[in-house]
């Protein structure tokens, strides 16, 4: 994963994190203590945090992918409409959207789910969808070695919901690699299969 990505320097301190999010609410001029409704969000939103939104940084994405196996067939693989959830590093704020990640083998492949388990491995993280559809493809070409390997994501990032235009729209990023880029035919070809019907 590039070095320009958030990476983590410690193990989350969760009860601070529940301290902090209570200063945060008492800062924006709310009392918690005892409220009936926002006594426990403190708790609630730092388990959120770290047991959701950031639960990637538990693993590497190449542990995610899991071990590949020996694939004959060159045929382009497809794992479209996955739904996934992440959060921007800038807002804070979490962003959702579906996922389509494709791969052309050349002699290893891995389970569908070794795929989604990638996607979330990434995604459970402070990142923006650009690095998001980066990194799968790059952690695909290192650890697979395919003849290419593309990520299309499609989100509705809830900062730009919320405090940029304020409507709702999609925001698209699509990362190619190998065949994909070169091969402009197939890349078409797969981002009709990903987007075009639905
Ligand atoms: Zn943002």
């Amino acid at each position: 994963m590039s070095d320009d990505r958030i990476s983590r320097q410690r193990s989350p301190d969760v009860e601070k994190m529940a301290e902090a999010i209570d200063a945060f609410l008492d800062a924006a001029g709310f009392d918690t203590k005892g409220h009936p409704h926002l006594g426990r969000s403190g708790q609630r939103v730092a388990d959120a945090w770290s047991g959701d939104l950031l639960e990637g940084y538990g693993t590497t994405p190449s542990e995610a992918l899991g071990t590949p196996f020996t694939e004959t067939s060159g045929d382009l693989v497809l794992v479209k409409d996955i739904e996934f959830f992440s959060s921007c590093p800038h807002h804070l704020m979490p962003y959702q959207g579906k996922a389509h990640i494709a791969y052309v083998p050349d002699g290893l492949a891995v389970g569908f789910s070794g795929i989604v388990r990638l996607l979330d491995c990434i995604a459970h993280r402070m990142t923006l969808q650009e690095w998001l559809s980066r990194d799968v493809v790059a952690t695909l070409m290192s650890e697979l070695r395919p003849k290419g390997a593309a990520c299309i994501l499609q989100a509705t990032p809830m900062c730009v919901l919320a405090g940029g235009v304020r409507r709702p729209c999609r925001i698209d990023a699509t990362s190619f690699d190998g065949v994909f880029r070169e091969d402009a035919e197939l890349r078409r070809d797969v981002i009709l299969a990903s987007v075009g019907e639905s």
